[in-house]
């Protein structure tokens, strides 16, 4: 082992809060150690929203193509997905990506690049290869990875994750499904549209069980005017080799089928942080019991001087949150701003077409509060942009505090709500009543139109 190289900071991963957190502490004069095992990017930009949200636009090319002589325009016959232009398409953009977060990183003189696992020796000190790096601040920006569950059988089939399932380059014949929650929609809608048959098998008894229910009666009727096959109430138990593919073994209500078949089988039940093999023992750092690393609202954790960021805190599990998390270390640290994990409102979507995207507390939440509340509702089918564009389906929804007019919550989904929701999204930031956009006169015809609307529409919560 080389003797010990001290460094003022040192970052561990590439993901959506590391490189920027690097430039910004070189910018400041300090020099950096950055610590990456795999690819730049992280989850985001290799396997996650980027690459997804590339494929959920060609599942929404070809979806349309399907759907055009509604709109009056005439196709050829036999429309068919070439996965392997999809793929070529996803995979530039992919790369285009990854190479500006790598080189950028490289190209400073302040920051060095080691390539490898960092894991503590002390808490000052990360062993990657031969390297001792030595630095009084290290920030910890590790992420996550698919869970992997305790089913049996389940190391006996070729089961598919997030990131594996973008290795294929055909489209499964059947694609079943563990998991009804996000990644699984977006893969399910995906795939479907692409071709296969898709089968989603969800234990709740009800597709993305945590968002209130008309939610998801609204995403279930999506799913299944596009022919996705989901099973409610079926907890996958075993897992198994067929003469098809995969079988998983369910537990369901009695006449239901008791078990799912399928080409390929897809585990999206959830992440799990990349903690285990950080050696956090031999620094003495605090994790809860599902291993995320236990960090107070400016994100340092149980030992001074060591910050965690993004979804190994557990405190966001989005892109955007972990950004936010650079954002706060660096607020903190280097511009005397003393910004929190806090102060920031929930907020997320769902890119299933239409797009759910969510803020603030649900409707259930809001009842749990016992809180005084109102509420309004509008369906997309009222909304004039939606109809031109033959885009109707869904719903939007708010809830504002009887008491003082502020926002509440959001839940709207709807063609272009992931944009819409923004303008509820900045009232809510900005501590002001729901008057202040229910006057506002916006743009015709938008989706974003109607929120006033919707906002004088408010009722008494019953
Ligand atoms: C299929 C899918 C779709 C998603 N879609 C969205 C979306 O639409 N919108 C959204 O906001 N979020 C989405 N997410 C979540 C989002 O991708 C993550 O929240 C985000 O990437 C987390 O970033 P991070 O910086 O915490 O970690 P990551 O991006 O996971 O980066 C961690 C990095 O650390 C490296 N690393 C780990 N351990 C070590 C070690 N010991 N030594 C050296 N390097 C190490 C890893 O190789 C990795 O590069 C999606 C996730 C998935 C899986």
């Amino acid at each position: 082992m080389d003797q010990v190289r001290t460094f003022d900071a040192i970052i561990v991963g590439a993901g959506q809060a590391g490189p920027p957190l690097a430039s910004r502490l070189a910018a400041a004069g300090k020099t950096v150690a950055f610590v990456e095992r795999s690819l730049f990017g992280g989850t985001c930009v290799n396997t996650g929203c980027t690459p997804t949200k590339a494929m959920v636009a060609s599942a929404y090319a070809i979806h349309m193509a399907r759907r055009a002589a509604e709109y009056g325009v005439v196709v050829p016959d036999g429309i068919s997905i070439d996965m392997k232009a999809v793929i070529a398409r996803r995979e530039a953009i992919v790369a285009k990506s990854r190479n500006g977060a790598e080189s950028s990183l490289r190209a400073d003189p302040a920051i060095t690049v080691f390539t490898g696992t960092a894991q503590f020796v002390s808490p000052k000190t990360m062993l990657v290869g031969d390297d001792l790096l030595e630095a009084e601040h290290i920030f910890l920006n590790v992420g996550a990875r698919a869970l992997v569950p305790n089913l049996t059988g389940v190391h006996d089939v070729p089961y598919l994750t997030n990131s594996s399932l973008l290795k294929l380059h055909y489209v499964p014949s059947h694609l079943v499904i563990v998991g009804g929650s996000y990644i699984g929609i977006e893969f399910g809608q995906m795939y479907r549209r692409f071709g296969a048959e898709v089968t989603i098998i969800e234990r709740a008894d009800r597709l993305v069980s945590h968002e209130d229910p008309d939610v998801s009666a609204a995403v279930l009727d999506v799913l299944q005017r596009e022919g996705v096959n989901v099973r409610l109430n079926a907890e996958c138990i075993t897992l198994a080799r067929h003469e098809q593919g995969v079988s998983a073994g369910i537990t369901c209500p009695e006449g239901d089928e008791p078990t799912s078949i399928g080409s390929h089988v897809l585990l999206a039940v959830g992440r799990t942080p990349n903690t285990d093999d950080l050696g956090l023992d031999k620094a003495g750092i605090s994790t809860d019991s599902r291993g995320h690393i236990s960090v107070d609202d400016q994100l340092c954790t149980s030992v001074p001087g060591v910050y965690a960021l993004g979804d190994c805190n557990g405190k966001g599990g989005f892109t955007h949150t972990a950004y936010n998390d650079f954002e706060i270390v660096a607020g903190n640290l280097l511009e005397n701003d003393q910004r929190r994990v806090s102060d920031r409102i929930p907020c997320y979507a769902m890119y299933c077409d239409p797009p759910l995207a969510r803020i603030g507390l649900t409707e259930q939440q809001v009842r749990q509060s016992g809180r005084p509340a109102l509420i309004a509702t509008r369906p997309m089918s009222r909304v004039n942009r939606a109809v031109e564009k033959g885009e109707s389906l869904g719903f939007m929804k708010v809830l504002v505090d009887a008491e003082s007019h502020h926002i509440l919550g959001a839940s709207l989904f709807g063609v272009g709500c992931d944009e819409a929701i923004h303008c509820l999204l900045d009232v809510m930031y900005a501590k002001a009543p729901f008057t202040v956009i229910s006057r506002a006169v916006h743009i015709h015809p938008t989706v974003s139109e109607l929120i006033p609307t919707l906002l004088q529409s408010l009722k008494p919560l019953a």
